[in-house]
């Protein structure tokens, strides 16, 4: 374009929005509505600032002698005693409180025009009405109302002779007043637009902002409630779901289950396939789940190996055991980048009202019952109270064992064991005792197992051994020189440091090493065989002798007799209970009381708690004895007092048949 084609398209736009300007100042264009938050205060400001005015002005004039003009005026006050109780109601009413105010305005003007006040001065306050009406009203308006004020002053300046007590106002001044209202007008109209531009403005960033904040809000809501990479639900957000869910639920007629699915072995898959491939085979889950769980249930990631589902149920028409059923038998399988991968997984269930009343129990009872089903080795369970109660107490016990650990609070006892060739005392075995601050005592069939479940077994073992050597040389010191067992778990006797413990520990007491037995339980040998066999061996080089605990009641016994470096075996008690001669557990005891002697070993009989089992087991060559009929386990110092004051047994019958 040329030069002064730019300059001819300048001057058009700057042509046009002068023009526009014009319209929105005369009102022709645009609503300059006050903004409706505005409106009431502009309307009270008014008000405030006129009420008192007015009155003045009627005092004033009255006092100066214009009597006429101070009637107006007072009159024109009461114009706004209405409008003062208009203005607190509706947009309606604030109109005609708005109209009211415009009324009192016009009246005190057209009045000071008319009767000047004094000097005529007042005739400079009626320069104030156009302000009022665009402070008021949207531009528009303000100017009818202007104009037909500005028309009613000019008639009533035309009239001015034939009112009695009106200022006489000579025609130039009256040309001048004419044309210098109107000019006051136009001012009052062009500030209003900008005030009135400015307050809309500010309303609309205001606007702006506020829905930009909610927007956020929005997100964070979103953000705290659901899981990033699936899009489900997380544990807050499912809880809120199920919390709605059961506060509309008819407990009458229905039921709420809650089903937990916790995926295997998680952490290695991701460790496989990687993070971002991680993150698309949660998203394949999610999917393949939420099908399953279909449109009733709602489905929530509530940890990263974990899903838990939700669903209302007729009583009448589902079992919650249905509802599971969709879950329990979903293959999750999957390839992700070319990687087949197959996720095992656990699930568990409870019902609301069946199981608990409120929302978050539920969650943690379908959990629980999911731990349940993973404890027992099944692929899902049913929330189950009692369970739950054990698991608790195991918990408990737990905190309790490792505690009294901590503190050494496990002592050791021994019980007597007897030869039953010469009727002496030969030894004792040592049992660890669990006394609590309260001195109640936990026996070890109780803690030994929660110990071999968790790595408390090593601290357990290592403190007993402590104990037990300790408890040996004491014994030694006083003159007794007897054979002292010790119990210890599979999971001790393959930790090499123990074993490393237990050497030192023998070398350091002084008592020899044929004076010490190790109880291996049979069972220990089924889990790691041959870590058990090198070690027997080692104990075997150490000088100490070996016994097998509690034979007869693990598996393939005679396999390992076979093989190991024992010098003892110990037949169980549950064949020594009940036992009659006739019976079949005779028959065992003879038959084990064989097998051991056949393979060179001494036997220890345990559980001998009457006079008819010791005889039994006299007659058949059983080499020792122990058990309640000679008496339980007990303290060191009562055991040194036992075994001092105890005169050899005067067995029953001769051994030999
Ligand atoms: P165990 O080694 O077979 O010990 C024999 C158990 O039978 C002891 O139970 C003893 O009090 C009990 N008993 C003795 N005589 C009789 C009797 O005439 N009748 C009956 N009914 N019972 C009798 P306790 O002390 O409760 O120990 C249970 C098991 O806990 C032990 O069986 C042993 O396997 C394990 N245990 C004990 N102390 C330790 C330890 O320090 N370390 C390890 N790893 N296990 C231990
Ligand atoms: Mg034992
Ligand atoms: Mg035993």
């Amino acid at each position: 374009m040329s030069e002064s084609g730019t300059r001819v398209a300048t001057l058009a736009r700057q042509a046009n929005s002068l023009l526009l300007y014009l319209l929105y100042l005369l009102g022709l264009r645009g609503s300059s509505a006050v903004v409706s938050t505005e409106r009431g205060q502009h309307l009270l400001t008014a008000l405030a600032i006129g009420l008192p005015l007015s009155l003045a002005f009627a005092l004033f004039n009255y006092a100066a002698g214009f009597h006429a003009l101070a009637l107006v005026e007072a009159a024109a006050s009461l114009l706004l005693l209405p409008a003062l109780w208009l203005q607190r109601g509706g947009a309606r009413l604030m109109n005609a409180a708005e109209w009211l105010a415009l009324a009192w305005g016009a009246t005190i003007s057209l009045a000071l025009v008319v009767f000047g006040g004094v000097e005529g001065s007042g005739v400079l306050w009626a320069f104030a009405y156009p302000f009022l009406a665009f402070f008021l009203k949207p531009q528009g308006t303000a100017w009818v109302v202007c104009l037909a004020w500005l028309g009613l002053a000019l008639m009533l300046l035309a009239l001015g002779s034939s009112i009695p007590a009106a200022w006489l106002h000579s025609p130039e001044f009256k040309a001048q007043l004419a044309s210098s209202l109107l000019f006051a007008t136009l001012i009052a109209a062009a500030f209003n637009l900008v005030r009135s531009r400015f307050e809309q403005q500010l309303a609309e960033r205001v606007a702006e902002n506020t829905s930009k904040a909610r927007a956020y809000l929005e997100e964070l809501q979103y953000l705290a409630e659901h899981d990033l990479v699936t899009g489900l639900r997380n544990r807050a957000g499912l809880l809120l779901a199920l919390e709605a869910a059961v506060a509309s639920a008819d407990p009458e007629l229905e039921s709420i289950v809650a089903v937990s699915l916790r995926l295997e072995r998680l952490p290695e898959t991701f460790n496989v396939v990687g993070e971002d491939a991680g993150d698309r085979l949660m998203q394949h889950v999610a999917h393949a789940l939420s099908l399953r769980v279909g449109e009733g249930g709602v489905l929530g990631r509530t940890r990263l190996d974990e899903f838990i589902a939700f669903q209302r149920i007729d009583r009448a028409l589902a079992t919650p055991d249905r509802v599971m059923g969709a879950l329990r038998n979903l293959p999750l399988s999957f390839t992700v980048d070319g990687l087949p991968i197959y996720l095992d997984h656990v699930s568990g269930s409870a019902t609301l009202p069946d199981h608990t009343d409120n929302a978050r129990d539920l969650l943690r009872k379908a959990e629980q019952a999911m731990i349940q089903a993973r404890a027992r080795r099944v692929d899902t369970a049913l929330y189950d109270g009692q369970l739950d109660h054990n698991f608790r107490q195991r918990t408990r016990l737990f905190g309790e064992l490792r505690e009294a650990l901590s503190r050494e609070r496990l002592d050791i006892w021994f019980q007597p064991q007897f030869c039953l060739r010469t009727g002496k005392l030969s030894g004792a075995e040592a049992l660890a005792r669990w006394i609590r601050p309260d001195g109640s005592m936990v026996l070890p069939g109780e803690f030994i197992p929660l110990a071999e479940q968790s790595g408390l077994i090593k601290p357990l073992g290592e403190l007993m051994l402590r104990r037990f050597f300790a408890s040996a040389a004491q014994l030694r010191d006083q003159g007794l020189d007897l054979r002292c067992s010790v119990n210890l778990s599979a999971r001790n006797l393959v930790d090499p440091q123990t074993l490393s413990v237990l050497a030192k520990l023998l070398a350091g007491s002084g008592v020899p090493a044929d004076r010490v037995v190790v109880e291996l339980t049979e069972s220990s040998f089924a889990d790691e065989p041959e870590f058990l066999m090198r070690t027997a061996f080692e104990l075997r080089s150490m000088g100490i002798r070996q016994s097998i605990d509690d034979f007869g009641t693990g598996y393939s016994s005679l396999a390992y007799l076979r093989e190991l470096p024992v010098d003892e075996l110990k037949i169980d008690q549950v064949f020594l209970r009940q036992l009659d001669e006739t019976g079949r557990s005779a028959s065992l005891v003879r038959a084990m009381i064989e097998v051991g002697h056949t393979l060179g070993l001494e036997v220890v009989a345990e559980g001998v708690e009457n006079e008819a089992a010791e005889r039994f087991l006299v007659r058949h060559g059983c080499d020792f004895g122990q058990g309640f009929l000679y008496a339980p386990a007990m303290p060191l110092d009562q055991f040194v007092d036992y075994a001092r004051r105890t005169a050899p047994r005067e067995l029953p019958v001769a051994q030999s048949e």
